[in-house]
């Protein structure tokens, strides 16, 4: 789930590489953070604190942190409390091996029970702790190497895992290994880095190896890298140069990651649709569509399967595809899919999102789908992660890194990335007409520029934010396109101000949810010029009769709303099927502010990770 980091080298000191690297994967969340360094004595040092890796640093402040060979660990708790004690490394009982873990050893109780009857103790609750006592117990037992040692253990453990291991006695080696948690290494001169991603190697190196399922990397001080998978098997890893740079990583002037990524999104939607759209904005070009046209072509229907604020840019799917290419669309929590052995046939589109790509639940549905015969494609911003390697084709958004925990700027490029699907299917299909399908592309196309105008409200909705830091409960209103930006309104406030939040199909609002007005409740209602209009400005007059305060999204000069709501957001016109792309930032905008008044972390929200790689 959250940070692993290592380092082995010569020339430079572990503990500075480690910790900027541990700083560089906060923005998956995390509870607490650790370290373990061998020094010139072959010392093998633990330090953990629970909280930030600045409370790691100072914890760190006195202690003797000097050696060139390390790893360190940002942890989210799954099997034990945060603490320091739970946080990794955890030593093995003799404390000559220290590991860091990302993920969960599902048969760590029995295991666990097992050592446990032959005498080894334990200090922590983690299911961690059991991997290198393990480890520490085979290769005691058999005398055998750690390399050995760890193939053995992981033969024995069902879950999943990308760990680090390190041993005393071999001051000259990092052991890794990954299953179903992403794992890089980084290739210097004599050097080795490892990260959960490349952000903490792009400081020192472009070349890396993306882990596979199963890989087991060995980084030795004067050897090669080698890769070898449970059976010992050789492996020949290719090795990839990368071109993040760090300034994309970076908070480039903002206070928040959120905020920076919530004013990248022009940016990043021009990088999403550059070379998809031509330049005479008439057409759009996805490579999938070319590469598997009759697949697509001859769908009978589609599923989408995703997780949180993914799943809401589904539904939007869902209407553009359905409006479009007149395909039946499903859309489905993939943590409810894969469980409930649903009907799937070979004549299905499965459409995975997923921003980072590694979702657990997504990657998990996607496979199912796979051994049911489905043709999989997939809608992902991180590169070469877990979900576009399983999938049969797909679309990267493209719209660079996202730190903070709460999606933007992805949810943006997933709704521009099944836009730019939707029409080139129902193109390819004759389902769109030719007229309409031009207006829709050129109006995609000038989706950036309109966001670029919405992001002007910046000041207007921090004031608003002020006005409603008081409140507990937030109820949001949409209709047709506009629901599941209502859902995504919702989610967004809960995520980063913890304040309880539900979005409505503003139609549903009598069936319920009315009953929750008075004037402790502010409402947002995206009230736009659209089919619905007329009908979402009379459940406005129903929440004001019941003394709600109105905050509304409303087309340019809308004057009748003006008059009635306490608080209006003007949207510049665009046509229905895109609204959403535009009245989502303010609502961005307005649960960043509203977080901010309460003094909340924005980028790291309690309880919340960026990238969800445990079911
Ligand atoms: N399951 C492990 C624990 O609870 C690792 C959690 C993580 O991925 O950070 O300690």
């Amino acid at each position: 789930m959250c940070g692993i980091v290592g380092y082995i080298g010569t020339k430079r000191q572990a503990y500075p590489i480690l910790i900027k690297g541990l700083k560089r994967l906060e923005y998956r969340g995390y509870d607490s953070a650790g370290i373990a360094l061998i020094n010139g004595n072959d010392d093998l040092n633990v330090y953990k604190a629970k909280g930030k890796v600045a409370d790691l640093e100072s914890f760190c402040a006195e202690k003797n942190i000097e050696g060139s060979v390390g790893i360190a660990h940002t942890r989210w708790a799954t099997h034990g409390e945060p603490s320091s004690t739970n946080a990794h490394p955890h030593y093995s009982e003799s404390k000559n091996l220290a590991i860091i873990h990302n993920g969960i050893i599902e048969n760590y109780a029995e295991i666990k029970k097992n050592l446990m009857d032959k005498g080894i103790k334990f200090v922590s609750d983690t299911d961690t702790e059991v991997l290198v006592q393990l480890i520490e117990y085979i290769q005691e037992r058999k005398n055998l190497d750690l390399l050995t040692a760890v193939q053995v253990a992981l033969h024995q453990v069902i879950g999943a895992y990308a760990i680090a291991i390190l041993d005393k006695r071999h001051p000259d080696t990092v052991i890794a290994a990954r299953k179903q948690s992403p794992l890089v290494v980084g290739i210097g001169d004599d050097e080795f880095f490892l990260g959960s991603d490349a952000s903490p190697i792009i400081e020192y190196t472009d070349q890396v190896v993306y882990l596979e399922d199963g890989n087991i990397a060995v980084m030795k001080l004067g050897e090669e890298l080698k890769v070898v998978n449970i059976l010992n098997e050789e492996l020949s890893p290719e090795i990839k140069t990368v071109d993040i740079n760090l300034g994309q990583i970076e908070k480039g002037g903002y206070p928040h990651f959120m905020l920076k990524e919530i004013f990248e999104q022009p940016e990043c939607l021009k990088n999403c649709m550059r070379g998809r759209i031509n330049v005479e904005q008439d057409h759009v070009t996805l490579s999938a569509l070319i590469d598997y046209r009759s697949w697509l072509l001859n769908a009978k229907r589609v599923i989408i399967v995703a997780c949180g604020t993914s799943w809401h840019a589904g539904l939007i799917g869902k209407q553009l595809i359905e409006t479009f290419c007149k395909i039946p669309v499903d859309v489905e929590y993939a943590s409810e899919f894969r469980y409930r052995n649903p009907v799937v046939t070979k004549e299905d589109v499965v459409i995975a999102l997923s921003q980072s790509g590694e979702t657990a639940d997504t990657l998990a549905a996607v496979e199912l789908a796979k051994e049911k015969g489905a043709f999989i494609y997939g809608i992902c911003n991180a590169i070469g992660s877990s979900i576009p390697r399983a999938t049969n084709t797909g679309t990267y958004i493209h719209v660079g890194p996202e730190i903070g925990v709460a999606s933007t700027k992805a949810f943006t490029g997933q709704v521009s990335v099944l836009t730019m699907f939707a029409i080139a299917l129902a193109d390819a299909k004759g389902t769109i007409k030719h007229g309409e399908y031009v207006k829709v592309v050129q109006e995609l196309a000038s989706i950036p520029e309109k966001i670029t105008e919405v992001l002007k409200t910046n000041e207007q909705v921090a004031d608003l934010a002020r006005t409603f830091t008081y409140a507990h409960n937030f109820l949001y209103l949409g209709r047709g396109f506009s629901f599941p930006v209502a859902l995504e309104g919702a989610l967004k406030l809960k995520e980063i101000s913890y304040i309880h939040a539900e979005g409505y199909p503003a139609a549903e609002m009598k069936h319920g949810p009315i009953a929750l007005i008075d004037s402790d409740m502010p409402v947002v209602v995206i009230a736009t010029h659209n089919a619905m209009y007329e009908k979402v400005r009379s459940n406005i007059q129903e929440i004001k009769a019941r003394q709600g305060r109105v905050i509304a999204l409303v087309s340019k000069g809308d004057e009748a709303i003006a008059k009635i709501a306490d608080a209006v957001i003007e949207l510049p016109d665009t046509m229905e099927c895109l609204e959403p792309l535009v009245s989502t930032i303010p609502l961005q905008l307005l649960a960043y502010h509203i977080a901010v008044c309460k003094g909340k972390d924005v980028d790291q929200p309690r309880n919340l990770a960026k990238s969800v790689t445990v079911e």
